[in-house]
């Protein structure tokens, strides 16, 4: 089949072996291992970036990253890259079903169980068992190992979580439901990989034409619930309380890039600066920051004061935190609006709520509510307050009228 008859198919997420056309040229989207870059890998993908694409990198909620601006006739050159670093899968369909999100401080954080293995583990599940291909490309699983930076609050049609933290006694295993996760029992730890691929299979047979396993409906969701109740343990409801670090903790540093893009010299820059802070890759979260494991105290230090020097967010009180943007135009070309260049102006603006600037309803850059949304639409801006993308805009705004959005 060719590029292009691959790349028009419609529904796909996009890969490195399947990139999908967007407004600035073809994307492919990277899928690290087990949530981490090795150094190489990281400096390797920043110069890919630079030689066959246009240099912007996304880091996606999903955690993983985006290669931006590719053409026809540079894609095979990074396609060739990616697989030189060992960061694409066998096939386009098993690549795409490696949907795996692993909490970012696995083995850095003594506070929290080294999940990863469950994680490869599934990932080889996943590769090995074509049946487990017919998963439709947005069903995904997330492994958390218990500590304090979870990713345990975050969408995932199959979750696993770490009971004990450190000492982990089991993983609880929770499905993603209309009303959220629903914690439906525990399994030991060297099992968990297979019951999150079983249940993934199940929800095969059940699901008709649904994509995710929260659109089920109360039928097909009980007897899947039903069958998988039966072979877990007990288990409570476990915290999921989600924290996002940005700066300092112990030996631990997290940095963000504004609005989730990083130019490809940022991640170069960053991957030396993470290798003289001893550090031996980088991990990526779904709320879109970066962290890295340094030797000590004095070692983050340095690393923090190089990552801002380089242009990442290094302070959790920097205001470009609180809004959140999609690429918009002219890289999406669902977008009329320069979601970016809004977010920017909105940013040194005095208003304290949560933002969402989106290009388009559906909403890219975040699912949950925020204080204000703006959603473009024919070059201009719908209003919500307290809402999300898909609401219905209170009143239109011009898009260079950035100090009258704010004034709720
Ligand atoms: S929200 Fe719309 S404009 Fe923004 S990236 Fe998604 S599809 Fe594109």
């Amino acid at each position: 089949m060719s590029l292009v008859a691959v790349i028009d198919v419609k529904g796909w997420c996009p890969g490195v072996l399947r990139p999908m056309q967007s407004g600035d040229g073809l994307l492919a989207r990277v899928r690290p291992w087990c949530g981490a870059l090795r150094l190489d890998e990281a400096k390797g993908l920043a110069d890919a970036a630079e030689r066959f694409g246009n240099g912007h990198i996304d880091l996606t909620r999903r955690a993983n990253l985006q290669i931006r601006g590719l053409g026809d006739a540079s894609v095979q050159g990074l396609q060739d890259a990616v697989a030189r670093l060992g960061l694409v899968d066998r096939d386009a369909d098993v690549e795409a079903g490696r949907n795996i999100m692993v909490s970012p401080l696995a083995g850095i954080d003594p506070a929290e169980a080294d999940i990863r293995p469950i994680a490869g583990t599934l990932a080889d599940l996943l590769a090995r068992d074509t049946g487990l291909q017919r998963l439709p490309s947005k069903f995904g699983f997330l492994v958390d190992g218990g500590g304090p930076v979870s990713i345990a609050g975050e969408r995932a049609d199959i979750s696993l979580k770490a009971l004990g933290q450190a000492k982990a006694a089991g993983m609880a295993v929770g499905l993603d439901t209309p009303a959220g996760t629903d914690w439906v029992g525990s399994t030991p730890i060297d099992e968990a990989a297979d019951v999150a691929a079983s249940i993934a299979r199940i929800f095969i047979g059940l699901a008709q034409e649904q994509r995710r396993l929260r659109d089920l409906g109360d039928g097909p969701y009980g007897r899947l619930r039903a069958i998988v109740r039966k072979g877990l343990g007990p288990v409570g409801i476990p915290s999921v309380v989600s924290r996002r670090l940005i700066g300092i903790k112990g030996s631990v540093v997290g940095v963000a890039a504004p609005f989730g893009r990083l130019e490809a010299h940022q991640l170069r820059s960053l991957a030396g600066l993470a290798k003289e802070a001893g550090a031996t890759d980088i991990r990526l979260s779904p709320w879109r920051a970066l962290y890295v494991g340094a030797r000590d105290a004095a070692a983050a230090q340095a690393l923090v004061t190089g990552a801002h020097d380089i242009g990442l967010i290094v302070d959790a009180s920097d205001p470009i935190l609180r809004i959140d943007a999609c690429p918009g135009a002219p890289a999406c070309r669902s977008s009329s609006v320069d979601t970016r260049r809004t977010a920017g102006r909105l940013a040194a603006l005095p208003f304290t709520g949560s933002i969402h600037v989106s290009g388009c309803a559906k909403g890219c850059a975040r699912s949950a509510p925020a204080d204000l949304v703006l959603v473009g639409e024919k070059g201009r801006y719908g209003v919500i307050h307290n809402g999300n993308a898909r609401d219905l805009p209170r009143r239109i705004v011009d898009a260079n009228e950035a100090g009258v959005l704010v004034d709720v």
